[in-house]
């Protein structure tokens, strides 16, 4: 994942979390797991040890609430703190330190009314910032038994609460240095800006219009489609699994991701031809675009003025009937 930092006291091992992580993680508890949180089943030894001492500071240490009857169980806590503990999986963080309680509901619920609104809105969660995480127990469990719905009402939530964390509600977790912030602010920009625009052009869009409420809303949407429908949304935006977990590019993802965008952009949106170009010195970039079959097709000799100094570009083609032959 994106390399975050933490701005509060970071996450030590006290003297109780020692304690407390030292005792055996309860069989019941991965057996619980194992039934109704899907991811679980798809993480290695070490990852599920990390997210067993995540989830039990994340229940030990937040207050937990019921509301309209709901008397909370520590199955629900559970279900509810491992999701929370997948988003940070991977990340220094400070157990989400400006969440201090987690309000359960049964189902959704209202929230009170603003001056301007007759009845409150009914939702089925909603985060605070150095306040609560309000959740509908009836919409995380089905979302963590079945992660292909596309939604995660947990992970949208917390991620709310990732993006308080610099002080600015912008779509932006603190990131460790100033090259990720400004490429994770272009990138989130101009996908967001994108997706405005194909919703004003009435297309379809694979983040969904609540995506396009604000920026904070599109972090949060991108992150459940990050974790719920990962195939899918590299296949329609490589440029976001590429900012949110820059380690896949290096681990040979790029390619699929060029792929995906190539069988969305012949299939999905039936173009006739993609062309594509970069500076001839880029050779990584050359490699990837031949891997996913695109062809060179030319070479512009010093046409692009660079830091000072003029450069080549070679650009590559793909037709969709060659496509479609290659059988991809
Ligand atoms: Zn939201």
């Amino acid at each position: 994942m994106y390399d975050m930092i933490a701005t509060s006291a970071q996450a030590k091992l006290n003297p109780f979390r020692r304690e407390l992580l030292a005792q055996p993680f309860p069989k019941e508890w991965k057996a619980w797991l194992s039934a109704k949180m899907a991811h679980y089943r798809l993480l290695n030894d070490a990852e599920r040890t990390r997210l067993h001492d995540d989830a039990r500071v994340l229940i030990a240490e937040k207050t937990w609430e019921g509301c309209d009857g709901l008397k909370v169980t520590e199955m629900m806590k559970l279900t509810v703190a491992a999701q929370a503990a997948l988003l940070i999986l991977g990340l220094e963080h400070d157990y989400f330190s400006r969440v201090l309680s987690i309000v359960l509901f049964p189902t959704d619920f209202e929230l009170p009314a603003e001056s301007w609104e007759e009845r409150g809105r009914v939702v089925a969660g909603q985060a605070v910032n150095y306040g609560s995480v309000f959740l509908s127990w009836e919409t995380v469990l089905g979302e963590a038994r079945d992660p292909t719905i596309g939604h995660n009402l947990v992970i949208h939530e917390f991620a709310h609460q990732l993006d308080f964390l610099d002080g600015y509600t912008n779509g932006a977790p603190p990131l460790r240095s100033r090259e990720q912030t400004q490429r994770w602010q272009q990138v989130m920009h101009g996908t967001f800006q994108r997706l405005r625009r194909d919703l004003q052009m009435e297309r379809k869009t694979f983040l969904g219009s609540y995506a396009a409420t604000n920026p904070t809303e599109f972090f949060s949407v991108a992150s459940e489609k990050f974790f719920s429908l990962p195939r899918q949304l590299r296949q329609c935006h490589p440029e976001l699994v590429e900012v949110f977990h820059p380690n896949l590019q290096r681990r040979g993802y790029a390619t699929e991701a060029v792929r995906g965008l190539l069988a969305y952009a012949f299939t999905g949106l039936r173009v006739r031809r993609i062309v594509a170009e970069c500076d001839s010195r880029n050779l990584p970039a050359r490699g990837l675009l031949l891997k996913a079959g695109l062809r060179q097709e030319s070479e512009c000799i010093q046409d692009r003025l660079q830091k000072g100094q003029w450069v080549n570009t070679v650009g590559f083609a793909l037709l969709k009937q060659e496509y479609e032959s290659s059988g991809q």
